[in-house]
């Protein structure tokens, strides 16, 4: 039972016994079901009645035009598909526009796991983030570094008309230089490059935090083995072998591109607060460690305001949860408005946030969190005239360094214990932080 739950149907579309006989034999059992399709006329009937989870399809089968089309519609969800094609076959234009992989025959069995596995994964975590399946809004930006001028040209007008905005390089130093100037998405770099080879660029990229995480696919001109896994090993997410083939060139880059999005999706989802948008209590607590460093560093203060909203147990009670979700939408939304572009605020848990000031001393952070203060009770929140006073408002602590403490933890605890001061003093105002 549990197998069939994991099982994703892969659906074969071929004719040709070689790729037949290498995806039965090397499939991973553990993870797919395979049905093979021989005929053209019967692929519809068989798509329609077993909805497969990843289709691989032959180009280069009789009449496939006739079912291309249909695969690769955006239906209410796309079939994910694989291209099986040879480097020789010229596909029709928008082909590559419209397929998740390409492999080349005869299929090499360890790439054709590889790939799939990957897709698999892929495919997956879009569903549950619920990423769009779009690899990419705009023109996303690829660096093309190749010495050849001819390649460079070449390459050039197929990843524009692609619609790719490209940038070249000549040499590893220059590649450098471009990067640093562009940051594109992608970066296409040959492997032999002057003064600075491709695997000396792809070094120096991963060692740099903002560079890092830029993928590289490296252009080989040998099949060997051991060029592709230096190539890997060295950082790069994926390779083209020269001849670059058109087709494959852009599947690969999309597959990247889908790769960095989902990635970044992630990121922003495990640094954000899904309900207010606001950074979470992780990302503060790593900013906050930051700043602090920094004002330790460079001797210069760094404040912190903590608050809470007042009596919102009673704003639930009355007008339900979700509307209390909305008043801390809103919430987020005055304060965020409303602070330095350097100042960080975030929802440390519940109905309470905080402010990070750096650069501020104690005077400076009372007076923000005052202005904080007011705006929050003059702004007319959504059926606020039930709470106490007849207005929604928040009690605020403040601390700082160096004044109270020289520590994140104690900052915190500090600001909090102001905080519950305001709050025993009748709420709707700040309290500074005493020495300890
Ligand atoms: P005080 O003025 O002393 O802060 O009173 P209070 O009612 O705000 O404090 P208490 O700690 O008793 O209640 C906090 C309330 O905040 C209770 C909890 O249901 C509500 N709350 C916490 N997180 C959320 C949230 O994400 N959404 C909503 N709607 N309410 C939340
Ligand atoms: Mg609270
Ligand atoms: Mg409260
Ligand atoms: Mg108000």
């Amino acid at each position: 039972m549990e197998r069939e739950e994991t099982c994703t149907l892969l659906l074969l579309i071929s004719d040709d016994p070689g790729t037949i006989t290498t995806v039965a034999v090397h499939l991973d059992y553990e993870q797919f079901c395979l049905l093979i399709v021989k005929k053209i006329r019967n692929c519809l009937q068989v798509v329609e009645r077993n909805i497969p989870g990843v289709i691989m399809l032959d180009a280069q089968m009789k009449n496939v035009e006739q079912i291309w089309q249909y695969l690769t519609a955006e239906k209410p969800v796309r079939f994910p598909v694989i291209l099986i094609t040879t480097r020789e076959t010229r596909l029709k234009s928008e082909a590559p526009g419209q397929v998740d992989e390409i492999l080349y025959k005869p299929l090499d069995p360890l790439e054709m796991k590889a790939r799939l596995a990957d897709l698999q994964i892929i495919i997956e975590m879009e569903r549950q983030l619920k990423t769009k399946k779009s690899f990419f809004e705009g023109r996303p930006k690829i660096l093309l570094a190749e010495d050849s001028a001819v390649q460079r040209s070449i390459l050039t007008r197929l990843l524009a008309r692609a619609g790719f905005e490209v940038y070249t390089a000549a040499d590893g130093e220059e590649a450098l230089e471009v990067v640093d100037r562009t940051l594109p998405d992608v970066i296409l770099l040959d492997l032999m490059l002057p003064r600075l080879d491709g695997l000396e660029v792809c070094r120096r990229l991963k060692a740099h935090p903002s560079t890092a995480e830029i993928p590289v696919v490296f252009i080989t001109s040998s099949q060997s083995v051991e060029e592709k896994i230096k190539a890997l090993e060295g950082g790069a997410h994926d390779f083209l072998v020269k001849p670059v083939n058109p087709e494959e060139l852009v599947v690969r880059i999309k597959s990247v591109l889908r790769h960095k999005k989902l990635l970044e999706t992630l990121t922003v989802q495990a640094s954000k607060d899904p309900l207010t948008g606001l950074d979470n209590r992780r990302q503060l607590m790593m900013d906050l460690h930051l700043e602090m460093q920094r004002a330790r560093r460079y001797k210069t203060p760094l404040a912190l305001i903590l608050l809470d909203v007042d009596y919102f147990k009673k704003y639930n009670d009355t007008h339900g949860h979700p509307a209390g979700d909305e008043i801390l939408r809103q919430l987020a939304a005055l304060l965020a408005g409303n602070i330095r572009a350097h100042d960080k605020v975030a929802r440390y848990g519940g109905e309470e946030f905080v402010v990070i000031l750096p650069h501020t001393d104690l005077k400076g952070a009372a007076a923000v969190a005052e202005k904080l203060r007011r705006l929050v009770e003059e702004q007319p929140f959504p059926r606020e005239e039930t709470q106490p006073g007849g207005k929604l408002t928040i009690s605020l602590g403040v601390a700082g360094f160096p004044a109270h403490a020289d520590n994140v933890e104690d900052l915190l605890r500090l600001a909090d214990k102001a905080m519950y001061r305001a709050k025993a003093a009748g709420r709707n105002r700040v309290a500074v932080a005493g020495p300890e």
